[in-house]
């Protein structure tokens, strides 16, 4: 039985999407991706931090194996997206030259983010680049943005849990949560 609301810090949440769903719908990704990469030895790269746990489980749910690299882009303080990018930890760009890219993201908002991340490798000389976000926010979309593989579209609540956090909290919940005041 899950918990239907949970306090992190000054904030309470409540029960969005369960474990099960999440599950579910992973399953079904990575046999989509599967088909899709089947013979091209793509990379993953994974946009740490909120995206480790999907990562993970979506990983280990293909019928392949490749390379998985991690990326850190900060843009986002506290519950509003600053729309800032700055590269954290990248890729050294001879892994990049020529090869299909699948970036798993946790969630996108503006779309600002894995707009830029996007560009970035295309820039590097990436052959491909194809975005997986287990949830986006499409109303929120700021930039022309193709998602190729979306887990869940959702309104634009703040969620966390799942990898997801609210200033770092709540990362490791197994169920994504929505807030229930933002205010
Ligand atoms: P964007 O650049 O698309 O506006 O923002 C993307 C990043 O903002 C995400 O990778 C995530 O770190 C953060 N973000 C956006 N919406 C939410 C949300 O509802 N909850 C949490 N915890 N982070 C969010
Ligand atoms: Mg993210």
């Amino acid at each position: 039985m899950v918990d239907k609301t949970i306090n992190l810090l000054d904030k309470k949440f409540t029960i969005f999407i369960e474990k099960k769903t999440i599950e579910n719908r992973i399953h079904e990704l990575a046999n989509q991706l599967s088909d899709d990469y089947k013979g091209k030895n793509p990379i993953f790269v994974v946009v740490l931090t909120g995206g480790f746990i999907f990562a993970s489980d979506l990983l280990k749910s293909l019928d392949f194996i490749s390379e998985v690299y991690f990326i850190k882009v900060s843009s986002y303080a506290g519950l509003a997206s600053t729309g800032k990018l700055n590269f954290e930890l990248e890729i050294p760009k001879d892994k990049i030259v020529g090869r299909d890219i699948i970036v798993l993201e946790d969630i996108i908002e503006t779309g600002l983010t894995i707009s830029g991340v996007s560009q970035s490798l295309k820039t590097n000389g990436a052959k491909s680049v194809e975005i997986v976000s287990l949830l986006t926010k499409p109303s929120c979309f700021k930039c022309d943005l193709t998602v190729k593989y979306v887990g869940f579209a959702i309104s634009d609540l703040f969620v966390v849990g799942y990898g997801l956090d609210y200033n770092q909290y709540g990362r490791q919940l197994n169920d994504i949560y929505q807030i229930v005041d933002a205010s």
